[in-house]
């Protein structure tokens, strides 16, 4: 009965333990596993067969056959009980968390007998802590400030980057209302906001402020995930901020250069000179408005292209000079150069172009100001032709018929070339003045010159006007008798001309001495008196007539 008892109470201990979900082992003193149950089994993959026979520690993870065997040793030399926890690794590679309870059985002498062990499976336990583990560093890490709120609207979950941001300790904020950092002027639109998150039950974002621990406003991009339970109601409200002051204060300064850019874009299209941006391969970035004035081109048909299409051919060296120069400056650099038109025309401009360079100091190539020199070489033209021309008659004017007068001199000289001057005063001039006015002397004045250059036949004939109504001829390489046939031509022409004035028509006469330049003398002066000594003898002789100095 006894020994039934026996028998029946190890046969209900084996069963039992062989039922629960426990491990049992029973190890030897030098670690040799000497039984295991049928958990042990389910647990590890390895079968009673398998794991008898072998030391414990070579199922653990990872496996240190040295390390394991010391903790062996520790553990049963304590004698009493033992909890730990120890890792190990299943037939098929899994990792386990094992929690054991270990004892030892002495022998009646005292000497260890048995080593007994209880362990249970706490893999998921430890996964699910190292995961929340986990999980909070990676939140703690997060530059997102991170708020789990409940559905009473405590907080009850910070990150580190949240106390930052509002600049409170972690037990400040746990469990106090998450209103405590809502501003008031912000109070009616996130009562909104959250009424929507209940509504719609997904994630919704916001721009809005935040007070924070310290007192300051911050403004904040702020996203509110609604945690739906399972029943479906909302158990939590995660949400994430962050701080958008440097981004209010990057757009702003963004806002600010895009106005400046523009006001320059503007002011640049304004201006009535071409502006260029040409690339560092020379094609063409930017033109503004007066380029399609100027060079004849569309904004279209210039934009990409080669800046060279804007340069005569002869200029494109000149030019690509000038450009390297530029771009190993720091400084403005003009040219005055020719540009090409559309058309083929050649305009004459000034370009000012300095290098471009970025925030970085990259080369982004030049700008360049072309100021449109046409008007302005007219206009010199036209002032060097004013300042030679007398203005009434359009003839050489005294100035101009002097500095002529001089280089022919020279040319005669050295060429021994005859050189001839005729002087001529119109007769009675007085007289026009004062039947017709002043105005009709003007004009018998114009009338005298158009006739007298009609009568000059070569190129280097020179009709000056040297005083009020006095006349004077340069005829290079001319003699005597030429100069006295061209003198003569020029009285019978005068003779010939009628003078319409206010519906008045009136002949004119004119006296002229001829004179030639002799050698020896340095200048015309001495010429000039002869023909006017001449022509005094013409006026003395009734005038209408050409006389020549004797020589
Ligand atoms: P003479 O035949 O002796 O030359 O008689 P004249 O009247 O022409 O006398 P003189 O040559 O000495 O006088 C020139 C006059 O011509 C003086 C002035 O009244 C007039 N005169 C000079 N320059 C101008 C001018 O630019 N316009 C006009 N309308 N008259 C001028
Ligand atoms: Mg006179
Ligand atoms: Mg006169």
């Amino acid at each position: 009965m006894k020994d039934d008892d026996g028998l029946n109470e190890s046969f209900f201990l084996e069963a039992l333990v062989d039922t629960t979900d426990a491990i049992f082992t029973a190890v030897r003193e030098d670690g040799t596993l000497v039984w295991v149950n049928s958990a042990f089994s389910r647990v590890t993959g390895f079968s009673k067969e398998e794991a008898v026979g072998r030391k414990i520690w070579e199922f653990r993870c990872p496996v240190d056959l040295e390390e394991g065997e010391r903790h062996f040793q520790q553990a049963s030399s304590a004698r009493d009980g033992r909890r730990f926890e120890s890792r190990w690794l299943t037939r098929d590679g899994r990792t386990l968390d094992l929690s054991w309870s270990t004892r030892s059985l002495p022998n009646p002498d005292g000497s260890l007998h048995l080593r007994i062990g209880t362990a249970i499976d706490v893999t998921a336990e430890r996964q699910t802590e190292r995961r929340a583990k986990y999980l909070d560093d990676l939140l703690d890490r997060s530059m997102d400030a991170i708020i789990l709120i409940s559905a009473e609207r405590n907080i009850i979950y910070c990150n580190r980057s949240a106390c930052d941001l509002y600049r409170m300790g972690r037990d400040e904020m746990l469990g106090k209302p998450n209103e405590m950092f809502i501003p008031e002027s912000e109070a009616e639109r996130m009562m909104k906001f959250g009424a929507e998150i209940r509504k719609d039950r997904k994630p919704v974002e916001i721009e809005t402020w935040r007070r924070r621990g310290d007192g300051v406003l911050v403004p904040i991009h702020l996203r509110v995930t609604p945690l739906i339970d399972e029943d479906g109601s909302i158990s939590a409200f995660a949400s994430v901020s962050f701080d958008i002051s440097d981004r209010l204060a990057l757009e702003e300064r963004e806002r600010q250069a895009m106005s400046r850019a523009r006001l320059l874009a503007d002011l640049v299209e304004s201006l009535s000179d071409p502006v260029f941006h040409i690339r560092t391969d020379g094609t063409i970035g930017y033109v503004n408005s007066a380029c399609a004035q100027v060079y004849g081109y569309t904004p279209e048909e210039m934009l990409d292209k080669s800046s060279s299409m804007l340069r005569p051919d002869d200029k494109v060296a000149l030019v690509s000079k000038y450009v390297r120069e530029v771009l190993a400056s720091s400084d403005p650099l003009v040219l005055e150069t020719e540009a090409l038109h559309k058309d083929g025309t050649r305009i004459p401009v000034e370009l000012r172009s300095k290098s471009l360079r970025d925030q970085n100091g990259e080369l982004l190539g030049l700008g360049s100001v072309v100021r449109d020199l046409t008007m302005q070489k007219e206009l010199e033209a036209e002032l060097r032709r004013a300042a030679d021309t007398d203005a009434l008659t359009g003839l050489a004017n005294r100035h101009h018929f002097g500095r002529v007068a001089d280089v022919e001199v020279r040319r005669a000289a050295r060429y021994r070339h005859g050189l001839a001057v005729i002087a001529c005063d119109i007769d009675h001039f007085k007289g026009v003045n004062d039947t017709y006015g002043h105005a009709g002397g003007d004009r018998a004045l114009v009338a005298f010159a158009q006739a007298a250059s009609a009568c000059m036949r070569r190129p280097i004939d020179l009709l000056g006007r040297v005083g009020g109504e006095e006349f004077a001829v340069l005829l290079p390489e001319t003699d005597l008798s030429g100069a006295v046939r061209v003198a003569e031509r020029i009285r019978a022409a005068i003779e010939r001309v009628q003078v319409n004035h206010d519906g008045q028509e009136f002949g004119l006469t004119v006296s002229l001495g001829v004179s030639l330049f002799r050698d020896g003398e340095t200048s015309l002066e001495a010429a000039l008196k002869r023909a006017d000594d001449a022509l005094y003898l013409a006026k003395n002789k009734g005038r209408n007539r050409v006389e020549s100095a004797r020589e």
